[in-house]
């Protein structure tokens, strides 16, 4: 299932003297099993771009299609497109409402018209996704879970309507490192068992640089930079011009690099960064260079 982006263009408040350019003129395909990263200073038009790829939000002018269906088409079912294209927003967990969590996960499939014996089974299904126990949480209010709960809570209830496309602004805001790691390793292997595309909006360069395989870089509401995250980190001076990094372990080996040391500075993993450094090292060692 793809996303088909054309010349799409925002604009906020169009014919008043509020009016605000969000989205100019931006064209996109986004694939079936891509894990997309999207960066970029917040006010650049990320948050306005994903909501244009469930029909949140319509364009200004340009055309979004899923799965080859016009979504400007007043014809088209919204309703339909977001059980395809899931949304996670920022603090998703604002958005809990259920007595207990069985209901708040319950409520998509139920609203989508599904029996409950289906419903039932798309909550264990959805708790399972995000490592939470369906037998141990399912009677309690989802008010009495840790902030990292919560919102694997709130992220259960978009997966459980089965979505081929999962978008997520930001989903780590305000975690601790550890709820934080725990929502991105379940993210990550829900993508790797090819069960859904991922669209995740991060200021985490760190974030993007282990798990995306393409970066999209949005700038005063276009699009910069789009390639796979070693192309577009090489451009560092670019990117910190417009105020966003490359990983640490990037930056720091473009430092040694400038310093002498025969180290390639295309690197974004830890694990690569120590290979490299051995490699540079013994090559120092040998007298090579
Ligand atoms: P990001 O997600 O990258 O922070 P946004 O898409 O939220 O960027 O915002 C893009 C631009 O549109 C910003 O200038 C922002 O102020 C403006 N904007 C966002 N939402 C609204 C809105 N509801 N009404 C008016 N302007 C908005």
């Amino acid at each position: 299932m793809s996303i088909v982006v054309e010349h799409l263009s925002h604009i906020y408040l169009e014919g008043t003297p509020m009016a605000k350019v969000a989205l100019r003129d931006v064209n996109l395909i986004i694939e079936d099993g891509e894990f997309v990263g999207l960066i970029g200073h917040t006010g650049s038009g990320k948050s306005t771009l994903v909501q244009h790829l469930n029909g949140l939000l319509m364009p200004t002018s340009g055309k979004v299609y899923v799965d080859g269906v016009d979504l400007t088409d007043k014809h088209t079912s919204l309703r339909a497109i977001r059980q395809k294209v899931g949304m996670v927003f920022q603090y998703p967990e604002h958005q809990l409402f259920g007595e207990t969590v069985y209901e708040d996960v319950a409520f998509g499939p139920r609203n989508a018209g599904l029996g409950e014996q289906e419903v039932e089974a798309r909550v264990k299904e959805a708790l399972g996704m995000v490592g939470l126990d369906y037998d141990a949480l399912k009677d309690h209010s989802p008010f009495e879970l840790s902030g990292g709960q919560k919102r694997r809570v709130a992220i259960a209830g978009v997966l459980a309507m089965r979505p081929a496309v999962l978008i997520l602004d930001e989903p780590t805001a305000g975690l601790d490192p550890e709820g934080s790691a725990d929502i991105l390793g379940k993210i990550q292997a829900l993508h790797r068992a090819g069960r859904v595309t991922v669209i995740m909006i991060t200021h985490s360069m760190e974030d993007v640089a282990r798990m995306a395989t393409r970066l999209i870089v949005m700038e005063h509401g276009g699009v910069v930079f789009d390639g796979p995250p070693r192309e577009v980190f090489a451009q560092v001076d670019r990117l910190k011009e417009m105020g966003l990094g490359v990983p640490q372990v990037t930056e720091l080996m473009h430092e040694l690099h400038s310093r002498g040391l025969p180290v390639q500075t295309n690197i974004l993993t830890l694990d690569e960064a120590e290979a490299e450094l051995v490699r540079a090292l013994e090559l120092r060692r040998n007298g090579t260079v």
